[in-house]
This record gives C-alpha cells, structure tokens and sequence, in this order.
C-alpha cells in the first residue's frame, strides 16, 4: 500500500518533519559538519553559533535562560535526568516524591527505580476525566518532599493538568516541581517562571522537528540541584556530556519557532476539525469520550465504542493511522495504564482508540474518517456476540 495515501491521525504519537525545519537542518547535514565544542576554528564556532541560536530560541519561548536548557536525545531522557538527577541530588534534604499514575512511562519507571533505591513516592489519584486537583498535591506534601512530578498535557487522553496552580502549591512547600511539557511545548503558553517549574521535558519530535533530540530546561536561580547520569566532556555544563546534535538542535529551534508563532490559530483549527469529528462519532450508539469534556489537547480526541475493540476497529480503518492508547502501550496490548488510573473498566480500556489531529489534517478527511469508523463500528457489532446479547435482552 502506498503509505502517502494513509490519513495520519497519529500526531500525538509523532508528527512529520516541516519542510521549514528540513531546510534550517540540511546545511548542518552537509558541508557545516562542525563539532559545536571546537573552540578552535571556523567549523567549530559556526557550530557552536547554531546551536545557542536555537538555546536561546526554545529558552525565549518559555520565559527562561538559554544556560538553562541542556540539549538531549529526546523527553524519554529529559524526563529520566530530571527526576533521577534531582531526587538523588535532594537526597539528604528528603526522600518523599509525588506524581501520578496517569505519567508517561518514561516519568513512571525511572520514579520506580527510585522507589528500588528506597525513596518514597506517592501516587495521586485522578478522576473519570484524567483530572487531578491542586489541594490533592497539598494535602500530599510532606516536609520531606523534595520533588514532584506532573505532566501538562496528557499523551494519551489529552486531559491538560492545571500546572499554574500544581506549580504555585509545590513553590509555597518548597519541593522541585517537574513538568513533562511534550505534548504542549509551543502549542500551549508555558512560562516557566510564571507557573513555578523548576524542571521542563520537551521533545522535538512532537512538534515537526526531528526525533531523537530534546530538552530539558533546569531553574538557575535558585539553582535546582541536580546529579548527573553520565559523565565525560563536560558538555552542556556537565549535565549531559556527549556531543552535541546540531542538525537536530537546529531543527529543534526551528520547529519551536515555526510552530510557537502561529500557536493559537493552528490550535484552534485543530480543536475545530477535532470538535466536527467528535460530533459526528457522538451520534453513534455506545460512543463515550475518554479524558477531559473542558480542559484537553487541542488535537485530541480519545473514545470507546460499546462493544467493539479498540484493536478489532483499527485494523479494520484501512487507509487511516490512528492508534489505541499511546504508540507504548499498542505494542503490548495490554490495556492503557492512563484509562485503568481513571477508573475505566478494562473492556473500555481495551476498546479506545485515540485520533490524534494535527497540521496538515483536512476538513474532508475528518468527514471521511468519521463515515468509516461509523461504517466499521457497525459491521464490527454486527460481528459481536456480546452486542447481540445486549441487544436481545434489552
Ligand atoms: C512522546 C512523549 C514522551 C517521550 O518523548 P521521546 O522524545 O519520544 O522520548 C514523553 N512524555 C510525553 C508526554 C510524550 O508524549
């Protein structure tokens, strides 16, 4: 099958390449070969402009420092230096930390390995639509909490945390608050300052740059302690040694100021077409809306269909690339961890899929996925013994 011809609602999983972040990379991929840390020549400074062009960019657009931004290979490893780094920084301070169960995985397991090590984590509870509230974080600080740990937009059900609040409540506590911003990072306002983060995930990926570089932004002033992974080089001041990617933080910045200076009316257009789509999948029978009816990702929309599974429906929408829960969880069929943590019986769990919307979707392409997947949900039920028992006794 000629893949160009698929409809790609699998945004939140990744999004492709902007042909402007393809044109600001490619130089970098040629003859502008330079090792950003060369302090002695041409290639090396020509590097090493490039990349605090594109630091001061992303550092701008949050209302941070550009030395506070330490480049890595995507928010998987921002968000494992964060915690790792700082909790075991925090050590002798306290071993008290707080997150919830609703975390990308890549914020789950490290905060796990923690737990190994002996440090305490609690975890807060969210309601049916994914939504946590500011005094569960106060009544769960502790003087021995040193770090907590909250995404902004969920990957998954889109639900958005209120991180001004969540951050204002850990700033008068005096715990380090990480923010997994991935999943809004150019596309929702975020000052760092403003909403008391002290640690900030982002991935370019996400946001039409390219995979594999990433983030994390570190609060100088206080400086936010912090204990590094890997070590030799001392590049990015120690935190992160290795050499530095510069085709991909070239793109990074590009994607961050492509997709940053149109933010609202691109997220609108998108919060529309999700909004058509959604109501046309409404009408159907047994269509329920999973994560949050006020506060969500623009391009999300997360549903279960009353007898009908998830996988079954994916397979059967040919020509259209969506996903059941995040791209992590579809591999194991497992059901998702995020619809479990917000009650979600394991049937519903096991039958979402997740249409992810994003630049470049169509108003006739949304028309056409909604008529399929009405199409689909009925031949399926059809199909299913467990509908036609539900039907006969009704
Ligand atoms: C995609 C994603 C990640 C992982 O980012 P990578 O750059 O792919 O490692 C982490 N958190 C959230 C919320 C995500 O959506």
């Amino acid at each position: 099958m000629n893949t160009n011809q698929e409809i790609y609602l699998d945004y939140q999983a990744t999004t492709p390449v902007d042909q402007r972040v393809l044109d600001a990379m490619e130089p970098w991929l040629r003859d502008q070969f330079g090792n950003a840390a060369s302090r002695s020549h041409a290639f090396g400074w020509e590097a090493g402009k490039a990349v605090e062009e594109a630091r001061t960019i992303l550092a701008n657009g949050i209302g941070g420092q550009p030395r506070e931004i330490t480049f890595t290979s995507g928010a998987t490893e921002s968000n494992n230096l964060a915690l790792l780094g700082c909790a075991r920084a925090c050590k002798e301070r306290g071993m008290h930390l707080i997150s919830a169960r609703t975390e990308h995985k890549s914020v789950l397991e490290p905060l796990e390995a923690l737990q190994a090590e002996g440090f305490e984590v609690t975890w807060l509870d969210v309601d049916r639509e994914g939504h946590l509230k500011a005094t569960q974080l106060e009544a769960a600080l502790r003087p021995d909490t040193t770090l907590v740990s909250l995404m902004h937009g969920n990957n998954e059900v889109g639900t958005l945390h209120p991180i001004h609040e969540l951050g204002t409540i850990c700033q008068q506590h005096g715990a380090f608050f990480h923010c997994d911003a991935t999943q809004t990072f150019g596309k929702e306002p975020i000052n760092v300052a403003e909403n008391g983060i002290d640690l900030l995930s982002a991935s370019a990926h996400k946001m039409h740059g390219p995979k594999g570089v990433g983030i994390l932004w570190i609060k100088s002033r206080p400086q936010v302690p912090f204990a590094p992974l890997m070590y030799g080089g001392g590049h990015e001041r120690g935190i992160r040694p290795g050499t530095l990617n510069v085709p991909g933080i070239v793109g990074m910045g590009e994607a961050f100021q492509v997709t940053h200076e149109s933010q609202s009316a691109e997220q609108n257009s998108i919060r529309n077409l999700r909004d058509a789509l959604w109501e046309k999948l409404e009408s159907i029978e047994g269509c329920t809306l999973n994560g949050s009816s006020s506060s969500r990702l623009a391009g999300n929309l997360n549903v279960s269909f009353k007898h009908v599974d998830g996988e079954a429906l994916l397979a059967s929408l040919e020509g259209i690339a969506a996903s059941t829960g995040s791209a992590c969880t579809s591999a194991e069929l497992a059901p998702s961890h995020v619809l479990l943590a917000m009650g979600a019986e394991s049937a519903t769990a096991r039958g979402s899929i997740r249409f992810s919307l994003g630049r470049g979707n169509t108003a006739a392409e949304i028309e056409w996925v909604a008529k399929r997947t009405q199409e689909e949900v009925k031949r399926l039920r059809e199909l299913s013994p467990l509908h036609k028992m539900a039907q006969e006794t009704q």
